[in-house]
C-alpha cells in the first residue's frame, strides 16, 4: 500500500519528468549511463578522503557491494518514465534512507555524496557535445531529479530514526517515572475525583456547558499528555483515548432541558465506560512494570523493540574491540500443533518455559529477545563461530531434553530450529539478522530440531 507522502511524492516526480521535453530524460539517462563506473568511482574517491565517512565505507563488503548498487541507483534514478517505475525508484529511495538511519550515517555526508554526483554529472554533461539549450536543460533536470530523490531519502531516514528514538524514549520514560505504584493509584484518584465531580454536577441539575469533562481532568491531562505517549500504539492506550472522546461527546450533547431519565441513562453508560477505562488502566500499569525493565510480559525476555538499540551498540563495540558478536534465530519447531492439541494457555507455558531455559543457559552479559510469537532471539556478545555454534547445539539440547511442565502437573516435550550468524563487521546490523533468518530457514527444511550457520 503506497502512504499518501509516496503517492504526493510520485506526482511531484511525474510532473517534474513533463516539465521538460522527453529527449531531455533520454540524454541524461544515456550520459548516466555510460559514465555511472566513473561517476561511483569519483563518489567513492571523494568520501574515503573525508575522516566522517571512512568508518562507514572501508569495510570489505561495504567496498565492494556499495560501488554495485551505487550504479544501480544512478541507472534507476534516471531512467524511471511509467507510473510503476516512479513507484519503485521511490521505494529505493526509502529503502536507502532507511538503512542510512539503522547504521547511523549523518545526514550532512548524505548530502555530501548527492552533491558530489551532481557535480560530476554535470562535468559529464559539459563534456557531451550538446547544444547550449540541451545541455542547460539536462543539468537542471538531472539536478532536480536527484534532489528529489534525495529529499525522498532524507524523509524515510527521519522517519525510521523517530520510530527507533521514540522506542528509547518509551523506555526511558518508564525507567524515569520511578514510582510506578504510586503513580498508578494517584491516577485512579483523579479517575475517582473526575466522576465524583460529575456526578455532583449532574445530580444539582448543571447546564452542559459547565459539566467537568474528562479530556481536560486531572486524569484526562495526564493521560493524553504523558501515558499515551508513553504507552504509544498499544490497544489498551488507544481504546482509552477513544473512551475519553466518547464520553466527552456525550456530556457535550447533553441540554439543559434533559428530563430525569436521560440524565440517568447518560450516568450509566458514563459508569460503565469509566469502568472500562479503570480496567485498560490497570493492565497497562501491569504491562509497564515490565516494560520499565523493557521486558516482554509473558516470557520476561527483553521486548523486541529494543533490539534494533542493542544491536546498534554491539556493532559500535564490535568496530571498537575488534570481538565479535552471534545472533541465534530460535523458532519452536511445530508450535502451531501444540497450541491446536492443547489449547493456547499450554503454548503460553511452553514459551515460558522456554525463555527460563534461555536466560538459564547463556551468559550474563549475552541479552534474549523474545523476537515474535514463538520466536526467540539470543544475543551472544564477545563471541567466534565456532563457540556460538557450540552454544546454540547446547540450547537445543537442554531444550528437546527438558520437558515443560505444565500448571495441570503433564509435562510437553518441544524441540526448536535455531539459525545462526556472526557478526562480520558490516556496519548495517540487519544484514546479520537476515542471515540468521536464512540459516533458521535452512534449520527448518532440512527436517527442524536442529542448528544451522550461515557464513557471510
Ligand atoms: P514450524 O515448525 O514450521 O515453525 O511450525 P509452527 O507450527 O511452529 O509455525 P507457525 O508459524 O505456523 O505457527 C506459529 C504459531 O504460534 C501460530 C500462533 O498462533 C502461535 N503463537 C504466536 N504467538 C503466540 C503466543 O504468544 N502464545 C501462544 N500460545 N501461541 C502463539
Ligand atoms: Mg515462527
Ligand atoms: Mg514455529
Amino acid at each position: 500500500m503506497p502512504t499518501y507522502a509516496s503517492q504526493q511524492f510520485a506526482l511531484e516526480w511525474r510532473s517534474l519528468l513533463d516539465e521538460f521535453p522527453s529527449d531531455t530524460l533520454d540524454t541524461v539517462q544515456r550520459i548516466a549511463e555510460t559514465h555511472r563506473t566513473e561517476m561511483a568511482r569519483f563518489f567513492y574517491a571523494h568520501m574515503l578522503d573525508n575522516p566522517t565517512s571512512s568508518p562507514f565505507l572501508t569495510h570489505d563488503q561495504v567496498k565492494t557491494r556499495l560501488a554495485a548498487s551505487m550504479e544501480r541507483w544512478i541507472l534507476t534514478v534516471f531512467s524511471a518514465r511509467s507510473a510503476e517505475e516512479i513507484d519503485a525508484v521511490i521505494d529505493l529511495q526509502k529503502q536507502v534512507g532507511e538503512i542510512h538511519a539503522r547504521i547511523e550515517v549523518p545526514v550532512s555526508l548524505v548530502l555530501r555524496g548527492a552533491r558530489q554526483l551532481k557535480v560530476s554529472l554535470a562535468l559529464f554533461i559539459e563534456q557531451s557535445s550538446l547544444s547550449a539549450e540541451q545541455s542547460l536543460a539536462c543539468s537542471r533536470l538531472s539536478a532536480r531529479l536527484i534532489d528529489l530523490a534525495m529529499e525522498l531519502m532524507s524523509l524515510a531516514y527521519s522517519q525510521s530514526h523517530d520510530r527507533n528514538s521514540r522506542a528509547e524514549e518509551a523506555y526511558r520514560l518508564f525507567s524515569v517515572s520511578h514510582n510506578l505504584g504510586a503513580e498508578k493509584e494517584r491516577q485512579r484518584g483523579a479517575l475517582l475525583d473526575w466522576e465524583n465531580q460529575l456526578m455532583f454536577a449532574l445530580a444539582t441539575g448543571q447546564g452542559h456547558d459547565s459539566l467537568p469533562l474528562i479530556a481536560t481532568s486531572e486524569f484526562g491531562l495526564w493521560f493524553r499528555h504523558k501515558a499515551s505517549h508513553a504507552f504509544q500504539g498499544s490497544p489498551e492506550s488507544t481504546s482509552i483515548l477513544s473512551y475519553i472522546e466518547a464520553i466527552d461527546a456525550q456530556l457535550r450533547d447533553m441540554t439543559y432541558l434533559a428530563d430525569q431519565a436521560t440524565t440517568l441513562g447518560l450516568l450509566r453508560k458514563v459508569r460503565e465506560q469509566t469502568k472500562s477505562i479503570k480496567f485498560l488502566l490497570d493492565s497497562l500499569f501491569e504491562q509497564a512494570n515490565d516494560l520499565e525493565a523493557g521486558r516482554d510480559a509473558l516470557t520476561r525476555l527483553l521486548n523486541r523493540k529494543f533490539l534494533p538499540v542493542v544491536m546498534s551498540k554491539e556493532v559500535l563495540y564490535s568496530r571498537q574491540s575488534g570481538h565479535t558478536f552471534a545472533v541465534l534465530l530460535l523458532d519452536v519447531d511445530y508450535f502451531k500443533q501444540i497450541n491446536d492439541n492443547h489449547g493456547h494457555d499450554v503454548g503460553d507455558q511452553v514459551l515460558q518455559h522456554l525463555a527460563g531455559l534461555l536466560t538459564s543457559n547463556t551468559r550474563g552479559g549475552d541479552y534474549a529477545f523474545r523476537h515474535g510469537g514463538e520466536e526467540f532471539l539470543v544475543l551472544l556478545v564477545d563471541i567466534n563461530p565456532t563457540k556460538a555454534m557450540q552454544v546454540a547445539e547446547n540450547l537445543r539440547h537442554r531444550i528437546a531434553a527438558e520437558p515443560a511442565k505444565l500448571s495441570n502437573q503433564q509435562s510437553l516435550n518441544v524441540t526448536v530450529s535455531i539459525g545462526v550468524a556472526v557478526h562480520d563487521g558490516h556496519p548495517d546490523y540487519q544484514r546479520l539478522l537476515r542471515r540468521a533468518d536464512e540459516a533458521l530457514y535452512l534449520a527448518k527444511s532440512q527436517g527442524r530440531n536442529r542448528c544451522v550457520l550461515k557464513e557471510s
